[in-house]
C-alpha cells in the first residue's frame, strides 16, 4: 500500500498516518519529523532547513525531494509507505511520479483531508499544549504567529496537488473535521 496524505497543517495527517502504519503494517514518512530530526542532529540538511521551517516557509524541493528518494529505498518502505507532509508542491509531485516510476512502484491512493481552516489555528494551539503537558518538546513552529504563514504557503503551492491528484483520478477526499476514529473508518472504507 503506498499512500499520499494532502491537506493543511493540522488537518490531522500524522494521526492518520500513524493508524495506517499499524492496520497495513507500512511505514510513515513524514517529511516534517525526518527535517526536525536532521536539525536536531545538525546535519548539514538541518542547518540549511532550520530557520526556514523556524519562519513556516517550505524547505527547498532539491532537499526534501532528496530526503524522500532515499527514503524510499529503505528495506522497511517496501512493503508500502504513508507519505505525510509530502508533496508539497507541483515540482515534488512531478518528481514523486518520476521515482516512483523508476522503481515501478504504483500509488494506490491520495487521500485529501478537507478541513474548515478557521478552527486550525486552535488544533495547533491544542497540539502544543498537548505536548508541554506530556512533557513532550514543543514544535517552534507550533504557535499562531508562524501557523499563520505556513497555511498561507499551504494555499499558495500545496493546494494546486488537489486537481493535480484528481486529474490523475487519484484523489479521494474525506472529512478532515470529523472525530479521529471517523476519520478512520472513512479512509478504511475509502481503500477498501
Ligand atoms: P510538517 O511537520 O509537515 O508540518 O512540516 C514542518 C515544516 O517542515 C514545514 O513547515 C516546512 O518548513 C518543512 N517541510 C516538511 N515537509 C516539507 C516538504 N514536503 N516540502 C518543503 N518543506 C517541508
Amino acid at each position: 500500500m503506498r499512500l499520499i496524505l494532502l491537506g493543511p497543517p493540522g488537518a490531522g495527517k500524522g494521526t492518520q498516518a500513524q493508524r495506517l502504519v499499524e492496520r497495513y503494517g507500512i511505514v510513515q514518512l513524514s517529511t516534517g519529523d525526518m527535517l526536525r530530526a536532521a536539525v536536531a542532529a545538525g546535519t548539514e540538511i538541518g542547518k540549511k532547513a532550520k530557520a526556514v521551517m523556524d519562519a513556516g516557509q517550505l524547505v527547498s524541493d532539491d532537499i526534501v525531494i532528496g530526503i524522500v528518494s532515499d527514503r524510499i529505498e529503505e528495506p522497511d518502505a517496501k512493503n508500502g509507505f504513508v507519505l505525510d507532509g509530502f508533496p508539497r508542491t507541483i515540482a515534488q509531485a512531478e518528481a514523486l511520479e518520476k521515482l516512483l516510476a523508476s522503481k515501478s512502484m504504483k500509488l494506490d491512493a491520495v487521500i485529501e483531508f478537507q478541513v474548515d481552516e478557521t478552527k486550525l489555528v486552535d488544533r495547533i494551539v491544542r497540539r502544543a499544549e498537548e505536548a508541554k503537558a506530556a512533557g513532550q518538546p514543543v514544535r517552534k513552529d507550533d504557535n499562531p504567529e508562524v501557523f499563520v504563514k505556513r497555511l498561507e504557503e499551504f494555499r499558495a503551492l500545496t493546494a494546486a496537488l488537489t486537481p493535480f491528484y484528481r486529474e490523475r483520478g487519484q484523489l479521494t477526499s474525506i472529512d478532515g473535521m470529523a472525530p479521529i476514529d471517523v476519520v478512520s473508518e472513512e479512509i478504511r472504507k475509502a481503500l477498501s
